[in-house]
This record gives structure tokens, C-alpha cells and sequence, in this order.
């Protein structure tokens, strides 16, 4: 069985101080919170603020990028032993929106992903095509690409540690969401994919959350999907009372 995950990627968004306002808020509402892991990766200056605050609480911290050397003359640039000394048990790798802006590909993915699982960081590494090829009826392709792009060299024992998180770049931040459906059958080639890579057992155990305009009134719909096993949460992160209900999603 796996167990849902919920993770809320707050972007560039959020002082310090807006930040532990919103972790407040979301303390209350989620107090009862049972059966679902629940992760908030807030930017950067905000995690060593964020981290005291749901110490003891059910709420796990995570990144939303690191970098692939120990140290270094890597001018702002952040590494994997500096997350886990602020308390981050996960970090996101591959968003579409770093391989966008800020030129990361498959190769340095790969390299982040290996540092991220030496270091025992839990990553959750995104996939997902553009609509052009989407449309192009490339989808398949280029989620194969990421995923067989980012697991390279990466042992079984360590992949089994990985979130992978299906994002389709056209249903990021737009309010298209793919329809569960969609979602549920990249999800399934994605197990395909795992299973050739791996193992069957692998890729039935893996979780795979769904991200594009997820919200409180699709989620319990996504949820119900045999493939779905949670959601990586953007712009409705960072409402407390939308990304609350998120989390109690109603199977
Ligand atoms: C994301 O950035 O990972 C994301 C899915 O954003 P949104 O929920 O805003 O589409």
C-alpha cells in the first residue's frame, strides 16, 4: 500500500514572517492529519524559520532545489548537507520550471538526484512534457526521457526512496488540470517505465503524486485514481485553508 503524499511547493512566495504565518494557520487545520505524509518546501531564507515551528508536528520540510556538489565556489547555490542541517527531509528536483529558466536537464537532474539520495534526502523528482509535444503526441516519450534521464546509475535499493512527481508543463500554474484519466494513465506508463528499469515490485511501491492546478475542489477526484498516490501543490500551497483541505482529500 502506499501512502498518500501531499507536498506544497511554495515558489518564490512567502518572507520569512508571511512563511510562519502560513505554517501557523496550517498547523491548526491540519492538527488531526492521519494516514497521509504532508510535506511544505518553502524557499530557501524561509526553512530554518519554517523548520522550529512543526518540530514534533506532522508536517515534514522539503527544498525546492539543491545543488549536486558538497561545497564549493558555487555562488548561490545551496547543498544537500545545508538543507539537512535546517531540518529538510526532502528536496524537489527537475521542476519544469528550473529546466525552463535556469537550463537544468536530464544529466544535471541525475547528477542532483544521486547527491540528494547519498546524502539521504527524500527527493521528489519531477517529470513532465510542454504542451507542443503533448500535442505532437510526445507525451509518453518525454516522460520516459525524464524518468529513464534521472534514475541513471541509480540503484534499486536507492530509487526506492524517490517521489516522482507527474507534472505536465501546460497544466502548471494555468488552471488546466489533466484530466484524472490522463494523469492516471502517464502514471501507469510511468510504473511501466520503473518496471523495466527496476522491477515490478519497485514500481508498484513508488509514489507517484500528480501536479498541475491542483485544488481543494479536484483533488478528492485525482485521488481516486488507482495510480494517483498524492499531489505536488503550487499556487494552492499557499492558502492554508485551500492546501488543509488538499490534504484531507475524501478517497
Ligand atoms: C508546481 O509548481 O509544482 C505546480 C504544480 O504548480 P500549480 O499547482 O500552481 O499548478
Amino acid at each position: 500500500m502506499r501512502k498518500p503524499f501531499l507536498a506544497g511547493n511554495w515558489k518564490m512566495n512567502k518572507t520569512a514572517a508571511e512563511a510562519q504565518g502560513l505554517v501557523k494557520e496550517l498547523l491548526a487545520l491540519l492538527a488531526d492529519t492521519q494516514d497521509r505524509d504532508v510535506a511544505i518546501c518553502p524557499a530557501f531564507p524561509c526553512l530554518a524559520a519554517v523548520a522550529q515551528l512543526i518540530q514534533g508536528s506532522k508536517l515534514r520540510l522539503g527544498a525546492q532545489n539543491m545543488y549536486f556538489e558538497d561545497s564549493g565556489a558555487y555562488t548561490g547555490e545551496v547543498s544537500a548537507d545545508m538543507l539537512l542541517a535546517v531540518g529538510a527531509e526532502y528536496v524537489i528536483l527537475g521542476h519544469s520550471e528550473r529546466r525552463a529558466y535556469f537550463g537544468e536537464n536530464n544529466e544535471i537532474v541525475n547528477k542532483k538526484l544521486k547527491k540528494a539520495l547519498a546524502k539521504g534526502l527524500g527527493p521528489i523528482v519531477c517529470v513532465g512534457e510542454v504542451l507542443e509535444e503533448r500535442e505532437a503526441g510526445k507525451a509518453e516519450f518525454v516522460v520516459e526521457d525524464h524518468v529513464r534521464g534521472a534514475f541513471a546509475g541509480i540503484s534499486e535499493a536507492e530509487a526506492a526512496r524517490v517521489t516522482i512527481a507527474y507534472e505536465p508543463v501546460w497544466a502548471i500554474g494555468t488552471g488546466k488540470t489533466a484530466t484524472p484519466n490522463d494523469a492516471d494513465s502517464m502514471h501507469a506508463h510511468i510504473r511501466k517505465v520503473l518496471s523495466a528499469l527496476y522491477s515490478p515490485a519497485l514500481a508498484e511501491n513508488l509514489r507517484i503524486q500528480y501536479g498541475g492546478s491542483v485544488n481543494d475542489k479536484n483533488i478528492d477526484e485525482l485521488m481516486r485514481m488507482p495510480n494517483i498516490d498524492g499531489a505536488l501543490v503550487g499556487g494552492a500551497s499557499l492558502k492554508a485553508e485551500s492546501f488543509a483541505r488538499i490534504v484531507k482529500f475524501i478517497p
